[in-house]
């Protein structure tokens, strides 16, 4: 049988930290790369006889998760502990929950390839994270740092409904552009804000059932991820081929080696003996409670699509884009009210900031300058003031050293050359020097004007106003 024989099939569990203040069970702060072990009490250290006690706020930001995505709220449910012996957990045991879970049956929309899809969310859950272990920096021995310990998470578990890496994708931008929205999580990948456990199997198409699957832990780049997950795919198509069974576990993905090893056997939930938490008491949720979270919930990015669609006249790929992420659309909102000119702003986003992100591989949320500076920028090309070649040098100086267009342009000399004179001495100059243009032009390609503009903006290193350029070189071209 050949690879198109099967189908890949994919569910995700994706840990998001919450951006509480304290952590989940303590009153430790929660701030990111502070000096190991800074940020850690008698509770998170898990020392025997202390007592947890449940954060509310954490219970208010997995119901507003809950709630965005379509989520039915459980008005009891409890906390369980989750035991395992691992060395950043000194409790031997995570506060998790097990069977009553906080959030259950919701779904998210995704869209790939123009066709809309729902992906079902068996649960969410609220649970605490765990420490950090360093490894190898003093003489092979690893140190442990808490200060992550207690740090409140929700689990977001997938019903396995996903089938592509393209879905997959579209599923963790999606979630995670909600989470931003509502303010629950920075979802930052690279410090581990946002994080998936990616589960899958693969089965002869036409199968109803699931394969067994692998589970790669902790994931935190879409790249790593498409790549792991076509590593695993074709591992297990492999083994399928040869006459085999895929082994039910736990995997790692290695960057740099591009494989995926085995790091233990699947555990089972009976493995980890979960009983309810006798330290902590049942929530209960009134419906008042929950209405009022619903009634505070923002506006999502669907919504905020619809609308740009509708007051912009943004293309629906466009929108896209610019609500996938709650930094962009601020930006888009605040930059417009400041220049009225969404369509260049909308521009600017899609194509040259996207790109430089890509390059530098940054997230929306690290973008230096504000939505002021961009509305600058945008108002400096429509005055005239530059060209909108210079101007992708000013995005690139925003980018760079972010201050206020305006000065950026006197300090490099950037200032377009309106002047008529001026112009006509470059147009001049630039014909004298290319006859054959002027004859290819005369003979009908129309190619050889875009060439001489181009040679005019060289001579001018970008700054000669380019409507000015275009009517004076037809103007001497006709003569
Ligand atoms: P755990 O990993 O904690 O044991 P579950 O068994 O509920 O939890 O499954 C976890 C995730 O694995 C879910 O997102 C689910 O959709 C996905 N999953 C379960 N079975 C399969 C399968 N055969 N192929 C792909 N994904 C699966
Ligand atoms: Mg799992
Ligand atoms: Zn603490």
């Amino acid at each position: 049988m050949s690879r198109s024989d099967y189908e890949v099939v994919m569910g995700l569990e994706v840990h998001a930290e919450l951006s509480t203040k304290t952590k989940i069970f303590c009153s430790c702060p929660t701030t990111f790369g502070a000096e190991p072990n800074t940020q850690v009490c008698p509770i998170c250290m898990g020392m025997p006889g202390t007592l947890p006690v449940l954060n509310e706020k954490v219970v208010e930001y997995a119901v507003k998760a809950g709630l965005a995505t379509n989520c039915e709220i459980a008005r009891k449910s409890k906390n369980d502990r989750k035991n395992y012996f691992y060395p950043d957990l000194p409790k031997a045991y995570q506060i998790s929950q097990y069977d009553e879970p906080l959030c259950e049956h919701g779904f998210i929309e995704v869209e790939v390839n123009g066709e809309k899809k729902k992906i079902r969310l068996t649960r969410i859950h609220i649970e605490e994270d765990a420490g950090k272990l360093n490894h190898d920096e003093f003489g092979g021995g690893s140190l442990v740092d808490l200060n992550r310990a207690g740090v409140p998470l929700i689990e977001i578990v997938s019903e396995p409904d996903l089938r592509s890496t393209d879905e997959v994708e579209a599923y963790l931008k999606k979630l995670k552009s909600i989470l931003e929205y509502i303010e629950v999580s920075d979802c930052k990948m690279q410090e581990g804000s946002f994080r998936a456990d990616v589960n899958v199997s693969v089965r002869k198409k036409g199968d109803t059932k699931l394969g067994i699957r692998t589970e790669m832990k902790n994931m935190n780049s879409f790249r790593s991820i498409t790549r792991a997950i076509e590593y695993e795919v074709d591992r297990q198509i492999d083994v399928l081929e040869d006459g085999g069974k895929v082994e039910q576990e736990t995997l790692r993905w290695d960057e740099v080696s591009g494989k995926t090893f085995s790091m233990r056997d699947k555990e089972d939930a009976q493995d980890y003996r979960y009983f309810p938490d006798p330290d902590l008491v049942a929530i209960n949720l009134s419906d008042e409670y929950i209405e009022n979270i619903k009634n505070s919930l923002p506006e999502l990015p669907e919504s905020r699509k619809e609308r740009y669609l509708e007051e912009y006249n943004l293309s629906e790929k466009d929108a896209n884009i610019i609500t996938s992420s709650k930094y962009l659309s601020d930006l888009f909102e605040g930059a417009i009210k400041i220049c009225k000119n969404p369509k260049a702003v909308s521009n600017w986003i899609i194509s040259d900031i996207s790109r430089i992100l890509n390059e530098c591989e940054m997230e929306p949320i690290e973008i230096p300058f504000d939505s002021n500076q961009l509305a600058k920028l945008v108002i400096l090309i429509d005055k005239g003031t530059i060209s909108s070649s210079i101007g992708k040098k000013v995005l690139e100086e925003l980018f760079e050293n972010p201050r206020d267009p305006e000065d950026i342009i006197k300090e490099k000399g950037w200032i377009q050359i309106s002047d008529e004179g001026a112009i006509k001495e470059v147009v001049m100059k630039v014909l004298e020097a290319n006859p054959q243009s002027i004859a290819d032009y005369k003979a009908g390609k129309d190619r050889a004007l875009g060439f001489l503009v181009g040679q005019a903006m060289k001579e001018t290193k970008g700054k000669a106003n380019p409507k000015m350029l275009n009517e004076m070189f037809l103007e001497e071209l006709k003569k």
